[in-house]
């Protein structure tokens, strides 16, 4: 059975519909940033921009990568999953 919203094969299934995993996290999932409710999306976004990691304009797709992953390395989160990666 493939996904209401796209072509992946759908996981979430109900009567009412049939999402893949990626569009049901999309419609569905919500996160709380600094005490604001929001889809994960924005939620994502929000975090990202927080920690100075917004996509800058003009940014490629590999570079504002680089940029992610260095800063993720020079954390204690990076050190905690290093090996894992
Ligand atoms: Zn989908």
């Amino acid at each position: 059975m493939r996904c209401d919203d796209c072509e992946r094969t759908a996981t979430q299934i109900s009567e009412s519909h049939s999402y893949c995993s990626r569009c049901f996290t999309r419609r569905f999932s919500t996160m709380t940033v600094d005490g604001v409710k929001m889809g994960v999306t924005d939620g994502f976004k929000a975090v990202l921009e927080k920690n100075g990691l917004g996509r800058e304009e003009g940014e490629s797709m590999s570079a504002w990568s680089a940029r992610c992953k260095a800063w993720v390395r020079e954390t204690s989160f990076g050190n905690m999953i290093k090996g894992i990666t």
